[in-house]
């Protein structure tokens, strides 16, 4: 009787607390009196799960307020996701331990967590512990859960985060424009903004017309200097953004279209927003979220040709940073990142832009850290210090001490993961049973094949073609083709090149040849948007067989198919296409043929395309999309995509065997490569070859030459009993840590 009216006074006094600060000291002091063990701590839950440590008799008080657990880690998260009380003598050798360098967690043994849990919800965790190494007795437990339950009911949460978001780090969530951490002081980048312009009169049309050619010519000179100024650390696929903007500084619409109208009496800065935002809203249109992306590179050109013309023009001596240095602003342009020494430059963050701008284009290239569509950040100040966690898209604004040790501890893990992966290029991807494993690069672009070859690719295993088309204006010649198929079989030299044929359609539309369908994902896309345009199709298999003539390494990959006439007309067209170039004196190999797995009802009829086929490489981005009848730019339903869902493990197991037992190479060519957990399972399922993008390709290496098949076969066994996609990657993720290449998680 006497515990239940002790336990009653705990709950009344944190109920009649004055403050929340008041009331989560209330629980954690009376609970450790009542209990006389060393620590009693409160963890709650932030809006993303994440378990900020609150309040603490016992831990290290300069922890209290920073310190905050990701969702999911440590014991304090397997208590969260397990719903259940743990009670474990010796913490630290636990799997799932996450040690804290500043809570000195590290003095006490023992861990005794309890989750309080409201409307289904787990709203926080309370922890015991010991010096002592030994479990809690069962009346102490008992004295635990009975209070964990009790407090769900009490614990002001809304109002313990008012005051805590007003007190402590605020932490701000975006997109991921780049990876890795970047610690450094604010530079707020000044973005002039074209689009605030109002129209105004034009009072001397000729004057203004020169003012305007000479305006375009002094920002071409400056996005010259810049891209010199980047040159040597750039790679062609950066160089290409500044190309980008040269080509639009040179493009006649865009030119002449300001100069019309300043002749029509518009003033200069007018005219430009007008034909500025002509051009930016025709990309804002567009369905593919790469080409609708470009619009952000047009308004940064607007900006810059006003900033220019209001005589804000850099000249690229001035105010150059000197320490680390984080850039901030509505949008950081590519001129904005040229100013600053890369040594100097720790992160970008861009209140708007997606992770498909040329910011974070240049930001993944140069390695640093970025985070795109935070939002505002009111109240940030140049020189305030900030973090910025590009894995998990955070940015911490004035990070608290113990929050600013934990990145630099993160950053310091990271530099020397990174000086690893610089060691890897020459090296095998081999696991450490002796398994080789061949790694392709992902490529689209002329302009990114070089990095897939410095990260020591072993060929390309995906070439999508589609890509030049959609950068075009028209369909390109065959002639054009030619030569950008000629230019990438060359630059792999006796190394395989996988060269899709155009799969345009669905999530790839093409600008100039717009199609309407109600259902564009089951329509008229990849295959067979080409059989039924076989001219244009004609000319793109001919295109790469030229290309082909005299080297060894061209194969032909077909996406989207799903029935056996694809194929076959396929070889028909293939057939003639080399008797026509035979004629024409032009005489190659005859390319070898695979497919994409990609649509679901392609697996059970691989057998019978035995015969027509040299090769399959599985699309696990369209293969899960269609098995689990889920888009995954769709953002109402994106968060239960996931390519380790168990269905789609367990098809691509069936892709395996069936390939196996018809002796058919198969290779993963989707998102899955590049990611370390789906990876992990690949390998157990018996996928040898993967292809990823080429940034992601050391990684990748870094941890095949850490895993043993036979780990990877005992995970996925354990993986293909579980039901769940996060059971899954937390298994997976778990194991990591326990074979020391957690680290590849972060
Ligand atoms: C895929 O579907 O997994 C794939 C690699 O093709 P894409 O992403 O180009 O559709
Ligand atoms: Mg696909």
């Amino acid at each position: 009787m006497s515990v239940i009216l002790d336990l009653t006074r705990i709950v009344q006094a944190a109920a009649d607390a004055e403050s929340p600060s008041a009331q989560v000291s209330v629980i954690v002091n009376s609970i450790q009196q009542y209990l006389g063990l060393d620590v009693c701590s409160l963890y709650l839950a932030d809006e993303r799960g994440d378990m900020a440590l609150l309040a603490s008799h016992g831990l290290n008080p300069d922890a209290v307020g920073g310190v905050r657990i990701p969702a999911g880690k440590g014991l304090v998260g397997l208590v969260a996701q397990s719903r259940h009380p743990i009670n474990i003598a010796d913490a630290a050798r636990h799997p799932a331990f996450y040690g804290i360098r500043e809570t000195q967690e590290e003095l006490y043994r023992s861990f005794f967590g309890v989750p309080i849990v409201r409307s289904g919800v787990v709203i926080g965790v309370l922890v015991a512990q010991s010096r002592e190494a030994r479990e809690l007795s069962a009346e102490e437990s008992a004295v635990l859960v009975t209070l964990g339950s009790q407090l769900a009911l009490v614990v002001a949460t809304d109002s313990i985060w008012q005051e805590i978001n007003q007190n402590i780090t605020p932490i701000l969530s975006g997109i991921k424009g780049a990876p890795g951490i970047g610690i450094g002081r604010v530079t707020l980048c000044d973005n002039v903004d074209l689009y605030s312009v109002t129209d105004g009169k034009c009072e001397d049309s000729a004057a203004t017309l020169v003012e305007w050619q000479s305006l375009v010519e002094t920002v071409l000179a400056d996005v010259k200097r810049e891209q010199a100024g980047l040159s040597e650390l750039l790679s062609q696929e950066v160089a290409a953004v500044f190309d980008a903007y040269r080509l639009l500084l040179s493009d006649p619409s865009l030119v002449n279209g300001v100069a019309q109208l300043i002749r029509d009496g518009h003033h200069l800065p007018g005219a430009l927003k007008k034909v500025i935002q002509q051009h930016a809203d025709v990309f804002l249109a567009m369905d593919d979220p790469y080409l609708r992306a470009r619009h952000e590179d047009i308004r940064h050109l607007g900006n810059k040709l006003y900033s220019a013309w209001r005589g804000l023009r850099a000249s690229g001596t001035e105010d150059i940073p000197n320490t680390q240095t984080v850039l901030v602003g509505t949008q950081v342009s590519v001129s904005d990142i040229a100013r600053v020494p890369t040594e100097f430059l720790a992160g970008i963050v861009c209140f708007q832009g997606s992770n498909l701008s040329h910011t974070a284009v240049l930001a993944n290239a140069l390695g640093v850290p970025a985070v795109m569509g935070v939002g505002e950040i009111r109240g940030i100040h140049n020189n305030d210090e900030l973090v910025v966690d590009g894995n998990t898209a955070r940015v911490i604004v004035r990070p608290t001490g113990s929050v600013l040790a934990e990145y630099e501890q993160l950053l310091k893990a990271e530099q020397q993961l990174k000086g690893e992966l610089k060691g890897l290029r020459d090296l095998p991807a081999q696991t450490v049973d002796g398994t080789n494993i061949c790694l392709y690069a992902n490529s689209g672009l002329l302009a990114d094949i070089s990095p897939g070859l410095q990260a020591g690719a072993e060929g390309l295993g995906l070439y999508r073609t589609e890509i030049p088309f959609m950068v075009s204006d028209t369909f390109p010649s065959e002639e054009e083709q030619l030569a950008v198929y000629r230019q990438i079989l060359e630059a792999y030299g006796t190394k395989p090149v996988h060269m899709r044929v155009l799969d345009i359609g669905g999530d790839k539309p093409l600008p100039y040849f717009p199609i309407r369908e109600e259902n564009p994902a089951l329509g008229w896309r990849g295959i067979r948007f080409c059989l039924d345009n076989s001219s244009l199709f004609m000319s793109q298999i001919r295109a790469m067989l030229r290309a082909s003539e005299g080297r060894e390494n061209l194969r032909i990959m077909l996406p989207m198919v799903s029935n056996t006439s694809e194929i076959l007309q396929f070889h028909a067209l293939l057939n003639d296409a080399m008797q026509q170039l035979a004629e024409e004196g032009v005489h190659v190999r005859r390319p070898p043929v695979g497919i994409m797995v990609e649509v679901p009802s392609a697996i059970s009829q691989l057998r019978s395309w035995r015969e027509q086929l040299d090769f399959i490489s599985i699309g696990s981005n369209d293969l899960s999309q269609y098995l689990l009848a889920l888009d995954r730019n769709n953002p109402r339903v994106a968060a239960s995509y996931d390519h380790v869902h168990p269905a789609v493990l367990h098809e691509i197991a069936r892709v395996i065997e069936i390939a196996r037992s018809i002796d058919l190479p198969v290779s993963v060519c989707g998102e899955m490569s590049s990611d370390p957990i789906a990876v992990v399972l690949l390998l157990g399922l018996g996928v040898r070859t993967l292809s990823m993008s080429a940034a992601q390709l050391p990684k990748i290496k870094w941890l095949l030459r850490r895993m043993s098949i036979e780990s990877a076969c005992s995970m996925v066994e354990e993986a293909l009993l579980l039901n769940d996609a996060r059971q899954i990657r937390k298994l997976v993720a778990d194991r990591l840590y326990v074979l020391g290449a957690g680290e590849i998680l972060w």
